[in-house]
């Protein structure tokens, strides 16, 4: 019996019948019985057919060529050698004393005839892989231009299978919004938002924990706002699937991780972490976990200050919250983003954006005449290109996001009960949120020995202490803080806030 090698190669593409890993086995073993060989070792190669370098491939000849073997079986020509680089190796063993046997054909290797044939089929199955790449990329290509996506969907999306575009996934298209909101927020680091994301329930597309890499190519990916980037040729499409992402949103995701300067640590592990400050030493109170509770505390060892546990200083904060409102001036300043003007200038608005998408569509056709001219280069073309079409999709956005009148009224009126109501947003709020509200309403929050302190922004005012301003008057709050009138955040960015909440709440009822 010759010792000899079965190499078996099975594409990482869907395999038709007869040519699975097991029936590929059981041809060579057929083969190898009937003509007095036997086979001392697999070499089973797991790969796509067009490419050349195959780890297992190489081993085997480097084994053949130390005389391990006195003979290597394949299944067929076009399965084992599917480029042209590999058949060359593999036609050159009988020339090294190594002899080759293909199981489905009976061709003679030792003889001219024999070689010759054998290499005019490795020739034609190169052809065949070629032809098939073109009508594959053809068909691609062709997809892209209907505005499909011709892949498996990307997370937060589903397949509706081929020629159809794929739809935002009811169970994770509001969590791949989430991460990009949260990203957003710059209160995440990319870990803090990967333990985020999977406690909610996101997986990968094999429903194991998505990786740090997995994250990044979700939020640079401009799918979720209706386009489909193709990294390999830099060429950009509009998608006909739905966005599940404003474009602000993404716009802003992207800055945030160029910026690279970006969140480096977790701060959202601890509620309070630098919120509030040791009224005796003004040292930062520091967050600790201890038996499942977290518990802030001065870190100067004779401090009088108590520890405090992380419930008790939440609890403060909603029984302040609860006597605070927004005083008269700054409700006024933040109604102004609807007020009547605003809601007349809507139509403008409305005019300016149809305008602005005209003249972006009638730059991409110069664009385009440009390449046909020559005058414009490819590389320059898909850059432009790009450009465009993401100002084109942005623009859109915008005109589709503008707000009917009678939503905006309706709009309106839950925004002014919500902020009546600081106690109602807060519990609303999420923790980064949570935060923002803490650090917008009170400049200085301190513990000192065993009182909590908080001194609000004149922007708020105590509702009990000051009738005067159920009456209206709107200065009256005036000087009631030491705070320079400069130094005071604008209500807006809560405000922002408010709406952003109100939307959310909106779109979950
Ligand atoms: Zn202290």
């Amino acid at each position: 019996m010759k010792p000899c090698f079965g190499y078996i190669r099975v594409s990482t593409q869907k395999q038709g019948e007869g040519v699975s890993l097991e029936a590929q086995k059981d041809a060579i073993t057929v083969f190898a019985n009937r003509n007095g060989l036997i086979v001392t070792n697999w070499f089973e190669e797991k790969e796509t057919a067009a490419k050349s370098g195959r780890p297992v491939f190489n081993a085997m000849l480097k084994q053949l060529k130390h005389g391990e073997a006195q003979g290597v079986i394949i299944h067929k020509i076009d399965r084992s050698a599917r480029n042209l680089r590999d058949w060359a190796m593999f036609s050159e063993l009988p020339d090294a004393g190594v002899s080759v046997f293909v199981a489905t054909e009976s061709l003679d290797f030792n003889s001219r005839g024999g070689r010759l044939t054998a290499d005019i089929q490795a020739v034609i199955a190169a052809d065949y892989i070629r032809n098939l790449r073109e009508e594959c990329i053809k068909g691609i290509n062709g997809r892209l231009k209907q505005g499909l996506f011709p892949w498996g969907a990307p997370p937060g999306y589903l397949n509706q299978g081929g020629g159809k575009p794929k739809i935002p996934c009811p169970k994770t298209a509001p969590l791949i919004k989430l991460a990009f909101e949260l990203y957003a927020s710059r209160q995440y680091s990319y870990n803090a938002l990967l333990n985020d994301l999977h406690r909610r329930g996101l997986r990968n597309t094999r429903g194991g924990k998505l990786t740090l890499c997995g994250l990044g190519n979700i939020l640079q990916n401009p799918f979720y706002i209706g386009l489909i980037h193709i990294k390999s040729s830099g060429k950009t499409y509009e998608g006909i699937h739905e966005p599940i992402v404003p474009v602000a949103t993404w716009k802003l995701v992207q800055v945030i991780r160029t910026e690279r300067s970006g969140p480096k640590s977790t701060r959202h592990n601890h509620l309070f972490q630098g919120i509030f400050r040791c009224g005796q030493c003004d040292k930062p109170m520091v967050p600790e976990r201890q038996k499942g509770h977290v518990y802030y505390r001065c870190k100067r060892q004779a401090c009088p200050t108590k520890t405090i546990r992380e419930e008790l200083l939440e609890q403060a904060i909603r029984e302040e919250l609860g006597g605070l409102e927004l005083n008269a001036k700054a409700a006024v300043q933040a109604n102004n983003a609807d007020t009547p003007q605003a809601i007349k200038g809507l139509e403008a608005q409305r005019i300016a954006l149809e305008l602005q998408i005209k003249d972006e569509e009638c730059r991409l056709d110069r664009l385009e005449d440009l390449l046909l001219d020559e005058t414009l280069g490819r590389d320059a073309f898909t850059r432009k290109q790009g450009k465009i079409k993401l100002r084109l999709v942005e623009l859109r956005d915008e005109l589709l996001k503008l707000p009917d009148l009678e939503a905006l009224a309706a709009h309106q009126e839950q925004l002014a009960e919500l902020r009546k109501n600081l106690v109602l947003l807060y519990d609303m709020a999420n923790r980064p949120e949570k935060r923002m509200i803490v650090e917008n309403v009170w400049p200085n929050r301190t513990v000192s020995v065993n009182k909590i302190a908080f001194k609000p922004y004149s922007w708020v005012t105590r509702v009990d202490s000051d009738p005067t301003l159920l009456c209206g008057a709107p200065e009256r709050d005036k000087g009631r803080t030491l705070i320079a009138e400069e130094n005071v955040p604008s209500p807006r960015k809560l405000v922002k806030l408010l709406e952003q909440v109100i939307d959310d709440e909106l779109k979950t009822a």
